[in-house]
Parts: C-alpha cells; structure tokens; sequence
C-alpha cells in the first residue's frame, strides 16, 4: 500500500533515510537488529532500501554510525530497566513494536505530527502490536508547551525514565538544545536515564553534495560541549566510543571512516549513576 509521505518536512524525511539504513541493516545475514517495519516505510514512501555506496566514504560512515547507535540504544534502554520510556523525536522508531520491554512498560513517542500520522498509517497497514503501551503524542519539540501535554497524557515525572534523543540535537541550535534538555531535566525523578549523541562540531562535516538534504539542516545543537553542559545541569554523564562499541558489536570501524571522535552520553539524574553491566551487552 502507498502511503503519502510528501507532507513531511525535509527535517522530518531525515527519519525516512534513517529507515532505509534500519531496512538494509535487517536484511543482512547476521544483523544487529531486525526492524520489521522499516522496509514498510520506505516502500511506502516509493523509496528503495538503502545500498549502502561503497564509494562515498562520509555516506558509508553515517551508515555505519546509525547502524551501531540504533543496536546501542536497543540495548541501553532496556537496560535501563525503567517503567517509563520518552522517545523525542521518535521519527520511524519501532522500539515500541519491537523490543521485548517490561511487562508494564509504558511507552511515549514526541514527534511532528506529519511523521507520525505517516508512521501510524504504516503500522497499522501492517497489523503492527506494540509489546507496551505506547502513547504517540503529535507536537514541535520546540514549542515550550510540550512538557504539559507529555503530562496531560499520563507521563508521571515522579517515576524515574529512560529518554532517548536518537539523532535530533543535530537539527536544533544551541539555544533549542539547551531549552529541550532543561525541560528533560525538570521531568526527570533521580535515577533517569538520557542516552543521546555525542555533540559534533559540524563546521568539520565533509561536503558530500548527495547528503546536502540531511547535513545542510545540521545547526549543531550543543556541540562538542553536550556533555558538559549535561554535566553542569544535574546529570552524571558516561561517555562510550563508537570504536568501543563497533569492536564489541562485532563491526570494526573501517579505517579512515572518520568516526573515531564519535560516541554515545548516556547521562543520569542527580548522581544516582549505576551503570549496571556495562555500555555494551553482546547478546540479546
Ligand atoms: N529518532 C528517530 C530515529 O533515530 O529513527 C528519528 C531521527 S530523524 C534523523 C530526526 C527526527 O527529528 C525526525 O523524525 C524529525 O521529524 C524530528 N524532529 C526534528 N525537529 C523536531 C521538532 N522541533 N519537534 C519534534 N520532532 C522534531
């Protein structure tokens, strides 16, 4: 079935390059992850599943890194073993459908209402359950009013959470960056767990004129600076390598990719840091 994808944004399309990246991940002999869902969406946006170009060695690089990050975060969130889960700007996350979370787990997904709409249509075209109970709350995170309405929809920032900003602070200025996570911050009960990108410096990001639809939306968020700026905001931080992780996952990262200075903040509330088994589990 199509399904229109045209009234989304060019910042919200991003989701849909990410999907195809999950797509051609899944379809692998020896995957990280199995997104069953993400073929769907980029079929239904008219979309080929990503080839991964062997010659466009940023292209092959921002492959590589979702790749990884989308596995980590899997791992890292049900680590986190909360009962309360926030993905910010959740684009075609299927975490919901797909992770084997708690029973009682309780699931919120903020995204632009475009995205969404689009994602939900999808799903249910494809009969899709979720293994939560899932919430998908349509709205800007930029607009301040968002925290009232996450609570409105049974949030409860008593209960410690897991959140999760998967490839978003990018897209914001540092000021937006800065206003998103100080909300983060007043909704998190000690114990909550932010996992999210380490900050680059994208003035450095190499001109590929086939990636100017995503890098040209680059505004940098907080930078090099994120994880300070956490650190400085009430939250203990731990910073994990991408070649840590690449190593561990079975994926080494190939020379010259360029992704040696990346990485993941996985942050906690109000120094109740206890970081269970480690940044990387290699089984599931
Ligand atoms: N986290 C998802 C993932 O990793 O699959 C999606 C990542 S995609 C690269 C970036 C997402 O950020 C898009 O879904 C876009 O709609 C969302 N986004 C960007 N700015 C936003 C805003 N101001 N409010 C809500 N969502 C936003």
């Amino acid at each position: 079935m199509t399904t229109n994808a045209e009234p989304l944004s060019p910042v919200s399309r991003t989701a849909l390059s990410v999907a195809r990246v999950r797509a051609h991940e899944s379809a692998q002999p020896e995957p990280l992850f199995v997104d069953p869902y993400a073929a769907a969406f980029a079929a239904a946006a008219g979309m080929p599943v990503r080839a991964v170009e062997p010659d466009r060695a940023f292209a092959r690089s921002l492959v590589a890194h979702s790749i990884l990050r989308t596995r980590f975060y899997d791992d890292r969130l049900l680590a986190a073993g909360a009962g309360q889960v926030v993905l910010l700007a959740a684009g075609l996350d299927t975490r919901a459908y797909r992770l084997d979370w708690p029973s009682g787990t309780r699931l919120y997904e903020l995204d632009l209402a475009p995205v969404l709409a689009f994602k939900e249509q999808v799903l249910a075209d494809h009969g899709a359950e979720p293994g939560c109970a899932r919430t998908a709350l349509p709205g800007d995170l930029l607009d301040p009013d968002w925290p009232r309405r996450l609570r409105a929809a049974g949030f409860d920032p008593r209960r410690p959470t897991a959140w999760l900003a998967e490839g978003l602070l990018v897209y914001l200025t540092a000021e937006q960056a800065a206003a998103l996570f100080a909300a983060v911050g007043e909704l998190s009960a000690p114990g909550s767990r932010l996992l999210l990108e380490k900050g680059r410096d994208v003035a450095r990001t190499p001109r590929d004129p086939s990636l100017a639809h995503v890098t040209d939306l680059w505004e940098g968020g907080l930078g090099p600076d994120t994880h300070h700026w956490l650190a400085e905001h009430g939250w203990t931080i731990r910073l994990t390598g991408l070649t840590e992780i690449a190593t561990a996952y079975g994926r080494p990262l190939p020379p010259g990719s360029g992704l040696h200075e990346a990485g993941f903040i996985e942050a906690v509330r109000d120094n109740a840091a206890d970081w269970g088994n480690g940044p990387v589990s290699s089984s599931r």
